[in-house]
């Protein structure tokens, strides 16, 4: 085929209206007021709650559903059986929930719901609650419920609970009555198998009452610091404690979709502010060994939150807390729950990973049962990117993600990225799909649209998708708008399909004193190609192949070297034949893919070598 000037592909990059409807047209609306009593020797808690919920569907609500969290940690549980049943069972969990003895199990309740005075019929059915309302919520109209409920924390066995393994209290984590998010796909109260979250957005104002020896993390802004001290900032007023051995913590966040918080007997807080940016807390145990790591961990936080706010968008809210609780790390709004005791290295990129969660789950917030891979993908991309700039390296800080995609491909539990979360067969396919996967698809990405346009997209993206639960076809559109080429094959085969990609060189061949090459598809996958030739002086010269469903092409100003467009591989062809005007004789060697951005599954066959004086190579 011919050689076709690159400046006849220039993709149109087209600007239109971001006010047209995208992500999603309407979001549900909570406002959350509740004011909690834990009692810290029987670990059992009340709550009263007022709750306004505003109807922006065009749908008539004649029921509602809570989730309840804490009736996980009971045996017999839905995610009892799961964690015990599935083909590779977690550690953590195992048969842990089924050995709970009734003083350490978990379970929650709401005793009495009112939805504007009137009573409602309650459903229990384990971690899920369904309402059915005495009166029906009409679209545009809000309803408001009030409800006590009763809980008592279990001992930690996943994520929430008391008693972690570093003895931290109380990881007060999906601890209430959460209301079920519904949209057009209807309503999202999963069962809880230890798997992933969703929420409404709203408003939270929050009153914890407890013993006045412990100190409180939470989500929100803390509103009495000058009664409760314990390290928070009381803006130079004087502290005026009340008498009495307990204490009432207000709390209050607005834009969030849910409500965590941590306490301890020992917890010692400090914080630390990002310029132009939250204030952030942090919160660890009052131990020797922790004192070196969480001191140095300030410093790197503040830079990782400047590096996101220039690359990945504004964090919008006010403050961020690092707090060590739970197990592993696990990232709520504004906090976020970690192990606390591990090398800097390990604390700093844990402490990254969490906190760039708020970036994708906290302020996009992709339903992250229906599309796992699109929180922890984009988070762990993002966190590559900080790491890379906190602790600088040679290797691709994305090549971990192709490494770990292979890897699942390799151990047959790859299954469709796009099945949900709760329903993958094994705890790995389910692992590498959400993060390796995740963060494979939008770097690949990269090499189809440009560096440069994918990371302007990214930011694109958050602007105009904040707040508003994207989905994949929402990033799809962000990013055919950014880059001008149609990317529905790569969304679509990617996504819903296991299929694999390898493309190789099938022959190299000396035409009429011309450079000849033949590459061939080899696997179902599609993608466009990248074509390096080294020549013998050691220059090297880049070639880009579009693939014909684009209908375009990546711009040549989107990458970080200079290439030269080919003509569109039409995606129906096997192979695909290109001459370009050089001698075989000067070719040192061929390479497809030569920043390693895709996940071809045999590297292999993407290098020839030409032996000084070789005439041509054909693959045997
Ligand atoms: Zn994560």
């Amino acid at each position: 085929m011919r050689l076709i000037p690159s400046l006849l592909f220039v993709a149109p990059l087209s600007f239109p209206n971001l006010g047209l409807a995208q992500c999603h047209g309407w979001q549900q609306r909570v406002e959350y007021t509740m004011v909690v009593r834990l009692d810290t020797e029987s670990h059992l808690y009340t709550g009263t709650t007022g709750l306004n919920y505003r109807n922006n569907s065009p749908d008539t609500l004649k029921e509602v559903f809570f989730h309840l969290y804490p009736n996980a940690f009971r045996p017999g549980s839905e995610m009892d059986v799961r964690s015990r049943t599935i083909l590779d069972p977690d550690d953590r969990v195992g048969a842990r929930i089924a050995e709970l003895t009734p003083e350490q199990q978990g379970h929650l309740k709401v005793l009495e719901l009112r939805q504007d005075g009137r009573p409602a019929v309650l459903v229990h059915m384990g971690t899920v609650l369904k309402v059915s309302l005495p009166k029906p919520v009409l679209p545009g109209r809000s309803t408001t419920f009030r409800f006590t409920f009763e809980g008592q924390v279990p001992v930690q066995v996943r994520r929430s609970g008391r008693n972690n393994a570093e003895q931290v209290a109380y990881s007060m984590t999906q601890w209430y009555p959460k209301l079920a998010e519904y949209d057009e796909r209807g309503w999202h109260a999963y069962p809880y198998v230890g798997r992933e979250f969703h929420g409404v957005w709203g408003d939270f104002d929050v009153t914890l009452d407890l013993d006045s020896a412990f100190t409180v993390a939470s989500t929100g802004v803390l509103q009495n610091p000058q009664e409760i001290g314990h390290g928070y900032p009381t803006g130079g007023k004087p502290l005026k404690r009340p008498m009495g051995d307990r204490l009432r913590w207000h709390f209050a966040a607005k834009n969030v979709h849910d409500f965590a918080w941590a306490a301890d007997r020992a917890y010692i807080h400090t914080t630390e502010q990002v310029p132009g940016g939250p204030l952030l807390h942090f919160f660890r145990k009052d131990i020797p060994e922790l004192e070196a790591t969480w001191n140095e961990l300030p410093g790197y936080m503040v830079r990782s939150f400047q590096f996101m706010d220039r690359n990945f968008g504004k964090y919008p809210w006010p403050q961020y807390s690092f707090v060590q609780g739970g197990d592993g790390g696990m990232e709520y709004p504004m906090l976020t729950l970690i192990l606390g005791n591990r090398r800097l290295g390990s604390l700093v990129g844990l402490s990254v990973h969490e906190s760039v969660h708020s970036w994708y789950y906290g302020v996009l917030a992709s339903n992250e049962g229906r599309f796992p891979w699109m929180d922890e993908g984009f988070t762990e991309y993002a966190s590559s990117k900080v790491m890379q700039e906190l602790f600088p390296r040679p290797e691709d800080p994305h090549a971990g993600s192709i490494n770990g995609y292979l890897s699942l491909v390799a151990s047959g539990k790859h299954e469709p990225p796009s099945i949900h979360a709760d329903h993958f067969l094994t705890n790995r396919g389910y692992g590498s799909t959400a993060y390796s996967f995740g963060e494979m698809f939008i770097h690949q990405l990269g090499g189809v649209v440009g560096e440069k346009v994918l990371a302007d997209g990214l930011l694109r993206y958050f602007d105009v998708c904040k707040f508003k639960h994207p989905e994949p076809v929402d990033f799809e559109r962000v990013m055919e708008k950014q880059s001008g080429v149609e990317l529905d094959w790569y969304f679509d085969q990617w996504i819903n399909t296991t299929r694999t990609l390898d493309y190789g060189i099938r022959a190299v061949l000396s035409v009429d004193g011309e450079l000849q090459v033949e590459l061939e598809r080899h696997g179902d996958q599609l993608m466009p190609v990248d074509v390096m030739i080294e020549l013998e002086d050691g220059s090297a010269k880049h070639y880009h192949i579009p693939l014909s469903l684009e209908r375009g092409a990546r711009d040549p100003g989107s990458e970080s070297f200079t290439f030269v467009t080919l003509e569109p591989w039409q995606w129906t062809d096997p192979t695909y034949t290109f001459t370009l005007p050089l001698s075989v004789a000067r070719v040192e060697a061929i390479v497809l893919d030569p920043k390693h951005r895709t996940a071809d599954v045999d590297p292999e066959n993407n290098r020839v070598d030409l032996p000084p004086g070789a005439q041509g190579f054909i693959r045997p």
